[in-house]
């Protein structure tokens, strides 16, 4: 379905829970954290329904997120409701990968395609600091299940943070240049906890590829499945790719295709537009396929032409990342 700036919008994100075992320091605090109640949040069922709903609106592709996804229960069930739903073709998923080595053939034997780790740190005391709790090696493990597992193509996004782990940006290459991984560097937004770290450490994309270039040949390819708004690279002898997100410095707007539907069935046009139409209570008060398909095409009828988020340095973000879905 095409929304009134003409974007064809095929691809929705659900958080399937606020909940997250970590704890990373721009996106959640570390006490004090408000956590939705099981009855509030669609229940996979629901979450179903909604997605065939959206199907028969042109959503083709899925991206279950969170919070940590998870973190929630069965899943392998949602994902094995979602694959069955003609013309869903692609069912992929953003983890931080702690929980993920477990649970990995069950979720690929359900229909799961590709998968995302996020990893801002290859070294164990900073990914400790930075997760305040998580375990380097458990992701690790989660990331070499999926290159197992055949999931192409395996993402990692890294979040560049100057003066955190701006020196790590060469041990992110050497990950993409030995194994056949899609490495992605992301500029730091404002939205999340921003208490803790301000405008100065967001490194643009330009920078950061322009120090990458000082020791590499990069080569401008063609995109990597997933339809994202990266901008890939190949790296000369590599076994995967580069990709740069460049949401503060160069936003995609333009080409946004996404809708995002939050664990409480608030659906959104946009991740920094706090508009939501509410899908949680039509479904409720019994509303039908149709009601609810109006509801979906009001939001995406709403959807901005684009974000406005270099004008949120400073202000905390009401609703945070993991509450409506990285
Ligand atoms: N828990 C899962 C994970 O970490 O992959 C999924 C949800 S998380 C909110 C999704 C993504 O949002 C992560 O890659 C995280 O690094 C990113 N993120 C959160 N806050 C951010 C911020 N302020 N700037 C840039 N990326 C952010
Ligand atoms: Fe949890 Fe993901 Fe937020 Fe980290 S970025 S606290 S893993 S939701």
């Amino acid at each position: 379905m095409l929304d009134k700036h003409e974007r064809n919008i095929n691809y929705m994100r659900i958080s399937l829970t606020d909940r997250c075992n970590l704890r990373c320091r721009y996106c959640m605090p570390e006490t004090g954290v408000d956590n939705l109640s099981h009855y509030s949040i669609l229940s996979l069922e629901e979450m179903a329904k909604l997605v065939r709903i959206a199907s028969e609106l042109g959503i083709q592709k899925i991206r279950l997120t969170g919070g940590e996804p998870l973190v929630r229960r069965n899943v392998p069930q949602l994902i094995s409701y979602i694959a069955q739903i003609p013309g869903i073709d692609d069912i992929a998923l953003t983890t931080n990968g702690t929980l993920f080595a477990a649970l990995a053939e069950e979720l690929k034997t359900a229909g799961l395609n590709r998968v995302n780790f996020s990893l801002d740190s290859l070294v164990p005391e900073k990914f400790k600091y930075i997760t305040r709790r998580g375990d380097l090696s458990k992701v690790k493990e989660a990331i070499f299940e999926a290159l197992e597992l055949d999931m192409h193509p395996v993402k990692i996004n890294m979040v560049v943070i100057r003066g955190f782990n701006d020196d790590e940006i060469i041990d992110f290459v050497e990950l993409a240049r030995k194994y056949p991984l899609h490495v992605r560097f992301i500029e730091f937004m404002p939205v999340g906890d921003l208490l803790f770290w301000k405008q100065d450490r967001m490194m643009p994309s330009q920078d950061i590829k322009a120090y990458i270039e000082e020791s590499y040949a990069l080569t401008p390819q063609k995109n990597i499945l997933g339809n994202g708004p990266a901008r890939y690279y190949s790296l000369e002898g590599g076994e995967g790719s580069l990709g740069f997100i460049s949401p503060m410095s160069n936003h995609f707007c333009g080409e946004c295709n996404r809708i995002r539907l939050t664990a409480e069935g608030g659906l959104r046009g946009c991740l920094y537009d706090k508009r939501e139409v509410n899908l949680k209570t039509a479904l409720k008060n019994g509303s039908s396929d149709e009601e609810i398909k109006e509801l979906f095409i009001r939001a995406i009828k709403a959807k901005p032409s684009r974000h406005h988020m270099n004008n949120g340095w400073g202000e905390e973000n009401k609703r945070k990342m993991y509450q409506i879905g990285g």
